[in-house]
């Protein structure tokens, strides 16, 4: 690719807020479920049914501006989006057009350089979500379509940002910071592999030094982080063959397709006039006090800046161990606890397992934080256990990995395991055994091969069940065998 041009990228972000019900009817706000089971009168929008604003919406999107830093409109409300498709059985779309919850505010994300600069977002309102289609999977009859309108009116947020990327690599870094946001507030699942969050970005080139912008296009139905990265690349490098053979850009829409690597246009694009948006008549508009502003102010997630800044000065974790551990709310949360379990003094050890041990399992085996089968306080036990020398490093290793395989409750593990034994008589014992075992090898030790000495270390321990102290062991296999 040439550099004689300017990246310049904008992106919307809708997300599902994770709220308890739907955005205007009792509904739980769960669609994972059997199609057309979590519906009602409201969110299928039969006639005489009235949508009322669930106030936990409010109260994560409120949460979301905060930390945004956007002005708050204390006085807002909801406009309708009109459009007609078999997903939307009310034929529009609650949303906020003319005067949303927040705007203008920003985040901070970091450049190519590694240096650190201000994403503008312009703003930030709430929507509900459509049904879902579905064309060709197993159930659906060759030819047709079905509908499940399990989703509609499940609480969107969608953050718009201002044209202020300059590269694919920020854009990158601002997708992951909204994501650790919107995680680390609460508000969102962040299942991106389920559509919890989803992409729009807006991409336009221009020659370096010129203020103007060029022509825009937009891509829609992004994904994930890779599909928005590499629709980027794809789109980027077909306005730069454009531009190269001197024909103007048409502004226009145009989707990703994954298989091919190329953007194509979609075939017809409605304008914002086309959605005759006017203010919802159903709802009255939305009357932010003080009140509830100062209560969201007060019960603010800690966002990852704040938690790894705990863990590094108040737990004395490594910077790169406090990433690691803030990788999700999930698992900060679970150290938390731990923590709050086994006290501070753990923090450092209880870290390093989490790390090692917990963390290594759940990567190999693709389970989340959330449906680890030790808890954080067993977990806080384990590591006293070993902290006091109640059991050895080894034996509490086996019995975790045995539990995190679902061999059993990791208290139970532990008690049949026994404790550890550094009690002399029974460790000589043990030692006089694997020596009278063992002549020829002895013979050899005091001969000169003392690299044999992890060979009888590993004997004891086999004769203990991983019960005795190696150090101990060690230091009474070297006293015996040197005489
Ligand atoms: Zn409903």
């Amino acid at each position: 690719m040439n550099s004689e041009y300017e990246v310049v990228v904008g992106l919307e972000i809708h997300t599902e807020l994770c709220t308890r019900r739907k955005a205007f009817c009792g509904c739980p706000n769960n669609f994972r479920v059997p199609p057309n089971t979590n519906i009602c009168p409201t969110c299928l929008g039969l006639p005489g049914a009235l949508p009322v604003l669930n106030p936990e919406m409010l109260e994560f999107a409120l949460r979301a501006c905060l930390a945004l830093h956007t002005r708050i409109n204390q006085r807002c409300h909801f406009d309708r989006k009109h459009y007609f498709y078999p997903d939307l059985p009310k034929a529009y779309q609650i949303s906020q057009k003319y005067r949303q919850i927040g705007v203008e505010g920003f985040i901070t994300i970091e450049t190519d350089d590694g240096s650190e600069k201000q994403v503008r977002i312009s703003d930030v309102h709430m929507e509900e979500d459509t049904g879902t289609l579905a064309h060709a999977e197993a159930y659906v009859r060759k030819g047709t379509s079905t509908v499940n309108y399990n989703r509609c009116g499940v609480p969107l947020l969608e953050i718009v940002s201002h044209p202020d990327m300059r590269s694919i690599a920020e854009v990158s870094s601002y997708m992951h910071r909204m994501r650790d946001l919107l995680d680390f507030l609460a508000v969102s699942d962040c299942r991106m592999e389920e559509g919890s969050i989803r992409y729009e970005a807006s991409v336009s080139l221009r020659p370096f030094g010129q203020e103007e912008y060029g022509t825009r296009v937009e891509i829609k139905n992004l994904g994930s982080f890779r599909s928005v990265e590499q629709a980027l690349e794809a789109e980027i490098h077909r306005q730069k063959r454009i531009l190269a053979s001197g024909t103007p850009l048409r502004q226009e829409t145009v989707l990703f397709d994954e298989n091919l690597k190329e953007t194509r246009p979609m075939r017809s694009k409605e304008s914002s006039s086309d959605y005759r948006y006017f203010p919802e008549p159903d709802l009255p508009p939305i009357v932010i006090s003080d009140e509830l502003l100062n209560e969201v102010k007060r019960t603010m997630p800690p966002l990852r800046d704040t938690v790894m800044k705990t863990m590094i000065e108040d737990h004395s974790l490594t910077p790169y161990a406090a990433e690691v551990l803030t990788a999700s709310r999930a698992l900060a949360d679970y150290y938390r606890d731990a923590i709050r379990a086994g006290g501070k003094e753990m923090a450092v050890p209880v870290a390093n397992w989490l790390q090692n041990t917990v963390l290594g399992f759940l990567n190999e085996t693709g389970v989340e934080i959330a449906a680890c089968p030790v808890s954080a306080q067993e977990l806080a036990d384990l590591v006293r256990k070993v902290e006091e020398k109640k059991i050895t490093a080894n034996a509490a290793k086996t019995c975790m990995r045995e539990s995190l395989s679902g061999k059993g409750p990791l208290k139970d593990l532990l008690e049949s395991q026994g404790e550890a034994v550094s009690d002399d008589t029974q460790l000589m014992q043990w030692v006089g055994d694997v020596m009278a075992e063992n002549p020829d090898k002895v013979e050899a030790y005091r001969g000169g091969r003392t690299n044999l000495i992890q060979f009888f270390v590993g004997q004891v321990m086999r004769l203990s069940k991983g019960r005795a102290q190696a150090q101990k062991v060690k230091e009474l296999l070297e006293r015996e065998l040197g005489g």
